[in-house]
C-alpha cells in the first residue's frame, strides 16, 4: 500500500513565524492592551486600556506604549451551548482556539458551564476580511475550585501551552484521524522500490481500517481539497491555522456536503475508509506537510510530555509575566 508522491502543489500561508514574533516579541515591546467588546465585529472596541510595562532593556517604565499590532484581549462566560456573557457573537473561529486550548489544558470531565475566560491574544486580519485569531495566553475560572492559566511559549525546545510554573504541557490538541489507530507502514521519505531499485518515498502513513470506518480532521482548519486526485483516490486536505496541510486519502466516501472552503473542527467527520486510487486494500493513507514538505504525520500526534526545559526557564518565566500583566488588566466578566 503505497502511494507516490503528489505533483499537486497548493499554497500553504504560515503563520508559525508570527506566533513566535508575538510571544519573543514580549520581552521588549512595550504595549496597550485592548479590552475589546464581545461583538461580532471585532473592531468595534468598548473600550482600550493602557498598561504600561517596564521594557527588557531598560528597567524604567515606559511612558509612551506603543500598541502591538494585532493584539486582542477579552473576557467571557462559558455557558451552553455557547459563551452567556458574550451573548453568542463572539467571532466563531475564535470561539474554537477557546475549545482548543480548554480540552488540551483541562480534564475532559472538567464542568466549564459558568466559568469565566480572561484571554490575551494575537488577532490579525485575514485575507477574506475575517480574523485570524491566535490565543497567547488564557485564565479560567471555574465556578468552584481555583483558577487556572496557561500561557503559550515557544522556546528554542518547548513549543506549546504550559501551565503557570511551565512543568506541565498541555497536549497540542490534535486527534487521531481515526478512533483506532493500527499503523501498517510508516512514512519514509527514502524507500526504495523493492523490484525497480528506485526512490519511491512514502509521503504518509498508512493506517488499516475496515471498508467505512469513519475519518476525522485531525485538527481544525480549512477544506482545501475534496474529490479525486490521482493515486490517492478520492482525497480530503486540510488547510490549518498554523500552515500545516493534511491529507487523507483512498476514501470510499465523503462526508455530505464536506466542500472546498468549509471550516472544520477537530475531530470532525470528513469521510470514510476505503480503497480507492492507487491501495491494494482498505486503509488510510493520512499525510501533513508545510511549506510544501512532506513530514511525518504521526509527529504531530503525539502528545508533548515535557515541561519547559530548564535552560528557557526564565524566559519561560519572563513571557509569562509580562501576560499576566495583561491578563490582571482586564476587567473580568462576572457569571449571573
Ligand atoms: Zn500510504
Amino acid at each position: 500500500m503505497h502511494d507516490p508522491d503528489s505533483s499537486r502543489r497548493t499554497p500553504v500561508a504560515l503563520d508559525v513565524a508570527l506566533a513566535c514574533v508575538a510571544v519573543l516579541g514580549l520581552a521588549w515591546v512595550p504595549f496597550f492592551c485592548w479590552t475589546v467588546s464581545l461583538e461580532k465585529d471585532w473592531a468595534r472596541t468598548a473600550g482600550a486600556r493602557a498598561v504600561s510595562a517596564p521594557s527588557a532593556i531598560s528597567t524604567t517604565p515606559q511612558s509612551e506604549a506603543v500598541t502591538p499590532e494585532h493584539e486582542q484581549a477579552g473576557a467571557l462566560v462559558l455557558g451552553s451551548p455557547g459563551p452567556v456573557a458574550a451573548q453568542g457573537a463572539l467571532d466563531d473561529v475564535f470561539l474554537d482556539e477557546i475549545d482548543d486550548v480548554l480540552g488540551s489544558c483541562l480534564p475532559d470531565d472538567d464542568q466549564r458551564d459558568g466559568a469565566t475566560i480572561r484571554l490575551v491574544a494575537d488577532g490579525k486580519e485575514a485575507a477574506d476580511g475575517g480574523r485570524d485569531t491566535h490565543i497567547l495566553a488564557l485564565e479560567y475560572r471555574p465556578p468552584a475550585g481555583e483558577p487556572a492559566r496557561f500561557y503559550e511559549f515557544v522556546g528554542l525546545d518547548a513549543r506549546g501551552f504550559y501551565d503557570a510554573t511551565g512543568t506541565r504541557a498541555c497536549s497540542t490538541g490534535w486527534r487521531s484521524p481515526l478512533a483506532k489507530l493500527r499503523r501498517t507502514s510508516p512514512f519514509n521519505p527514502r524507500r526504495m522500490h523493492p523490484i525497480l531499485r528506485r526512490p519511491m518515498p512514502h509521503q504518509g502513513t498508512d493506517f488499516g481500517a475496515p471498508q467505512g470506518t469513519p475519518v476525522y480532521a485531525s485538527y481544525r482548519g480549512t477544506v482545501n481539497f475534496v474529490g479525486p486526485h490521482g493515486a490517492h483516490g478520492n482525497w480530503v486536505a486540510i488547510l490549518h491555522p498554523d500552515g500545516t496541510e493534511t491529507g487523507y486519502a483512498h476514501l470510499s466516501r465523503f462526508a455530505p456536503g464536506l466542500q472546498v472552503g468549509d471550516q472544520v473542527r477537530a475531530h470532525q467527520l470528513i469521510g470514510y475508509v476505503g480503497s480507492t486510487g492507487r491501495s491494494t486494500g482498505p486503509h488510510l493513507h493520512f499525510s501533513a506537510r508545510a511549506k510544501e514538505t512532506y513530514f511525518d504525520a504521526e509527529t504531530l500526534l503525539r502528545p508533548p510530555v515535557a515541561p519547559v526545559p530548564e535552560t528557557e526557564r526564565y524566559a519561560f518565566l519572563k513571557a509569562k509575566a509580562e501576560l499576566d500583566q495583561r491578563l490582571d488588566a482586564m476587567p473580568p466578566l462576572m457569571a449571573h
